[in-house]
Parts: structure tokens; sequence; C-alpha cells
């Protein structure tokens, strides 16, 4: 473990006491598999959003009846509905020991709630990690998932979503100067790895970068 600790990236310093990370990037930039890799590596309760509205969802819950019709078209949530959610979560004692948040946050509004909410607690982000694709590989493992968003409408909707809404988090995390940026093609060790040595992004300004999105 030590040995770990000496090569570790910079995005990983605090591991001793429990990281506390976000994981950002379109739908099917592999979030849900590099999300389990980290959260498992560092032992960090991973929370998905998407999956938690799903399992509400097929529960028949209040909550889930409020998010099926935003799941269905691609939508978001409304935010107080997700932040809500996200929040009683976290208070839960087992997040105290570091976690990681696959899906959320997803606006900038998300975003400072979850900040405030972590600034009371004295225990602000460590990390949010960016996987960037390419937006016609993104069609391309869209396509490829099966999953019942995953229809023509529907992705194209979610990936306006992530332009529009969600998108604007890479500057708002920059500024904050704790966003890593990863090229998410190649294969998912590679990917893994590249995670584990993902440099400090401080400026995502949307200059080009590599990135096709509008
Ligand atoms: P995902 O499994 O992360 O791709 O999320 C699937 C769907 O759940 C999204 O298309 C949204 O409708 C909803 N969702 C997930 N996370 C959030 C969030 N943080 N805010 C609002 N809606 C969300």
């Amino acid at each position: 473990m030590l040995e770990e600790v000496a090569a570790a990236p910079v995005w990983v310093g605090r591991m001793g006491e429990g990281m506390r990370v976000v994981l950002l990037g379109p739908p099917g930039a592999g979030k849900g598999t590099q999300a389990d890799r980290i959260a498992a590596r560092f032992q960090l309760v991973h929370l998905a959003t998407g999956d938690i509205l799903r399992a509400n969802v097929a529960d028949g819950t209040p909550l889930g009846e409020v998010a099926q019709a935003y799941l269905d078209s691609g939508e978001l949530v409304p935010d107080e509905v997700v932040v809500a959610m996200m929040l009683e979560r976290l208070t839960q004692p087992d997040c105290a020991h570091g976690f990681l948040l696959d899906g959320f946050p997803r606006s900038v509004a998300q975003a400072r709630a979850l900040d405030e909410h972590l600034a009371e607690l004295g225990a602000p982000l460590d990390a949010a990690i960016n996987l960037e694709v390419a937006e016609e590989e993104l069609l391309q493992r869209l396509a490829g998932r099966g999953r019942a968003d995953d229809n023509a409408r529907t992705v194209r909707n979610r990936l306006q979503v992530f332009a529009s809404s969600t998108r604007p988090l890479l500057d708002y995390y920059a500024g904050q100067g704790v966003l890593f940026s990863v090229a998410a093609a190649g294969t998912i060790d590679e990917v893994s790895e590249r995670i584990l040595h993902a440099p400090r992004d401080v400026s995502v300004n949307d200059a080009g970068g590599g990135s096709s999105w509008p």
C-alpha cells in the first residue's frame, strides 16, 4: 500500500482520509464501469444516481413516480429532487469514509448544493474526474448498450442535456482546481490506468481540447 501511495497521482493524495470523488462524462463514456473499479480499489462508497433512480422506478416509490418520465425522455430529473435524494444519502455513516459519485452532480446548481453540503462538513471534494470521449464514439457505444433509455431519440436528448447542463461543470471544477481529465477511448484497463495518473486540468474552456461537443 505504501508503494502505491508513493506512486500515487495527485488526486489520490488524500486517500488515507477517505477520498471524495466525482466522476464526470457524457452518457456512454463508461462512468459506471470505471466507477466500480475506482470504488473497489480505494474502498469508496459508489453512488450512481441513475441506478438509484431506476431502483426507485422499479420499486414504484413516490420518487420513482416523479423520476420515470425524465428517465424515459433523457431529461434531467429536477435539481431539487436529485439534490434532496443525494444529500440524504451522503449523510449516512458509510459515506464518512469516502465516496465516489457517478452521475451526480449533472448541473451547476447540483454542484453548488453538493459543495455547500460538503463545506458544512468541512470535507470538500478531492477530485472531479472527467472522462472525455468524442461524440461519434459515444453514439456507437450507446447504440450497442440496449438499455431502455438508449433509443435514438432519448440518446440524442441525453447528449444534448449533457452538452447544455452538465458540460459547464468542467469549467466549474477546473476553476476550483480539482478537475482531472482523461481520454476514455481504448480498453477498460487502459482507461482505468489513465485515470490513476490523470493530470490536473485547469483549462477546459472549450477552446478545442479535442472534443467535438457543440
Ligand atoms: P445514468 O444512468 O447516469 O445515465 O442516468 C440515467 C437518467 O437518470 C438520466 O438520463 C436522467 O434522466 C437521470 N439522472 C441521473 N442522474 C441525474 C442527476 N444527477 N440529475 C438529474 N437527473 C439524473
